[in-house]
């Protein structure tokens, strides 16, 4: 290990700019001439399957997985990965963001901190202790227009993973998130 590659998780609620954000560093480290990669679970299938997608529509391309040792089969010359809605991944997640550091890999990695219920969503928590840096966005409050902090879902149904969007799940300060 040269000691030299670090973890960055971005994130937040959603519509924070998580995916914008992690867009933006990707793009960063393309302009440095870095080879870059990003990955993202093959059970998103909200927008493309081949990359990933803003809220604001911008995309950068991606290869959809359905294992977090997968990452491991495709990261060939690659100096920069970025990993987008980190929280979808099983619990080797860690373990394979462990491995790409002591090869040198630097790593980004987006996702949701709670989910709807304001839980810790999977191995996120496990992430941010384990990043050198983590970056903490905020959205816009639905309810109030303060800071959101918290993913708010419309919705009664109760299975942790359910997609979607707008007409889902909503941004929400803490007083909002606890009005119901
Ligand atoms: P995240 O990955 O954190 O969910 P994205 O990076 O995909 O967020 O998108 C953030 C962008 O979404 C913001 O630039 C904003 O323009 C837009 N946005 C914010 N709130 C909403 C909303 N309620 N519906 C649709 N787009 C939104
Ligand atoms: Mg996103
Ligand atoms: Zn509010």
């Amino acid at each position: 290990m040269d000691g030299k590659a670090t973890l960055t998780i971005i994130t937040g609620p959603m519509f924070s700019g998580k995916t914008e954000t992690l867009i933006a560093k990707i793009k960063e480290a393309q302009s440095a001439g870095l080879v870059t990669k990003v990955f993202k679970p093959a059970m998103d299938t909200r927008y493309a399957t081949d990359a990933i997608v803003t809220h604001s529509k911008d995309s950068i391309s991606a290869q959809a997985i359905a294992q977090s040792q997968d990452i491991l089969k495709h990261i060939e010359g690659v100096q920069v990965i970025g990993i987008d809605e980190a929280q979808f991944f099983d619990e080797e997640l860690p373990v394979v963001c462990t491995a790409l550091l002591e090869q040198g890999v630097e790593v980004i990695a987006g996702g949701l901190d709670k989910d709807y219920r304001a839980l810790p969503f999977g191995i996120m928590p496990q992430l941010i202790e384990m990043a050198a840096e983590t970056i903490y966005l905020t959205a816009v409050c639905s309810g109030c227009g303060k800071e959101a902090t918290y993913t708010y879902r419309k919705s009664s149904e109760k299975a942790t993973f359910l997609l979607g969007e707008q007409e889902i799940y909503e941004a929400r300060c803490e007083d909002c998130f606890k009005k119901k």
